[in-house]
């Protein structure tokens, strides 16, 4: 199984992987997933999962928050905090909020 691979089974049963600070992967998930072997792994493999999310977000604006897969555009969202949601995970109430298009937010970026 390669690092995508292990990624994939990891998120088909709830887990998020996210970079962290300090080049840290962060990781949330239900704890009978979770188990001390699975942390293991995840631990022993880090810098290739790591490696994997960066290429899964290349030419996207970055990870969803919420599911660490890429947030791609369209269907981004950018959250008041300027964290990045997928159009999976937008809710009705992040655009009452007001949420704005993540390609809004590119363009203002490329005009400025
Ligand atoms: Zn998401």
């Amino acid at each position: 199984m390669n690092a995508f691979e292990f990624v994939a089974v990891l998120r088909e049963h709830g887990v998020t992987l996210l970079p962290g600070p300090g080049g840290r992967l962060t990781v949330r998930g239900p704890k009978q997933v979770l188990t001390r072997d699975v942390k293991a792994a995840i631990d022993r493999h880090e810098h290739r999962i790591l490696a994997a999310l960066e290429r899964e977000y290349q030419g996207t604006p970055g990870p969803c928050i919420r599911c660490g897969r890429a947030a791609r555009i369209p269907g981004a969202e950018r959250l008041h905090d300027w964290n990045l949601i997928c159009g999976d995970c937008a809710t009705p109430d992040d655009v009452a909020e007001g949420c704005v298009p993540a390609e809004v937010t590119v363009r203002r970026w490329a005009e400025a």
